[in-house]
């Protein structure tokens, strides 16, 4: 294991990770098919790292997995909530008087009064991805809103052009899988410098603030 991959000081994490494996391994599905399934495909390593409990899991990556294998999320937020805490230097409260209890990311207020699943909760963001090599520590963590973090994290945004030119090859690679065909002539279309302008609009903090009123309207009407 490389440096970026050094465990955290917290090897409780194993808890949370070894259900997520044992559930992988009952539906005998390998690490690839997992990560295959999940929103922009990280790399297989990164599901091993969670599994064996040497880097954090983000909360909406488990929320996803627990979707994927069908496990109760409540009991498994929870468990990943204390085993974080046990081994952690920071809190949400302490972040979010830090971050003035404005969300990073539609930079409008935080009200601790609501609870997740509720899209308006506290949520601590990690800037640099912790799936991305970014460390689990106050320079590295703001406030945000738990909707805005979701949506961020379901489409991370592109911030420097090596960025798109990364992610121009990763959906290139999957075109190359899927429409052998056609792959070349789609490749040809994109456009690194279009693709960070569209990454830069589409994590403006007037799209968070819109997307959040809908996940809040969506949450009020059917709970979720
Ligand atoms: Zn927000």
């Amino acid at each position: 294991m490389t440096d970026h991959n050094a465990p955290l000081p917290n090897q409780l994490t194993e808890r949370v990770g070894a259900k997520l494996r044992h559930a992988r391994e009952l539906r005998r599905w390998k690490r690839a098919d997992v990560v295959a399934k999940l929103v922009g495909t990280p790399a297989t390593n990164t599901l091993a790292t969670w599994e064996y409990g040497t880097r954090l899991i983000s909360l909406p990556r488990l929320l996803e997995l627990c979707e994927l294998y069908n496990l109760d999320a409540g009991p498994l937020i929870q468990q990943r909530s204390t085993e974080n805490q046990q081994g952690n230097r920071y809190t949400v409260e302490e972040i979010g008087e830090r971050d003035d209890w404005i969300c990073g990311l539609c930079e409008t207020p935080v009200d601790p009064i609501w609870r997740y699943p509720d899209p308006r909760a506290p949520s601590i963001d990690h800037i640099q991805p912790l799936s991305d090599h970014g460390t689990d520590t106050r320079d590295n963590v703001r406030m945000t809103h738990w909707g805005c973090n979701h949506e961020r994290n379901a489409s991370m945004e592109l911030t420097t052009l090596d960025d798109a030119r990364r992610s121009k090859q990763k959906v290139a690679n999957v075109f190359e899988r899927q429409f052998p065909e056609f792959a070349e002539q789609l490749v040809a279309r994109l456009d690194p410098e279009s693709m960070l302008r569209a990454s830069r609009e589409r994590h403006s903090p007037q799209r968070y603030r819109d997307r959040l009123a809908r996940r809040i309207e969506r949450f009020e009407r059917e709970g979720r």
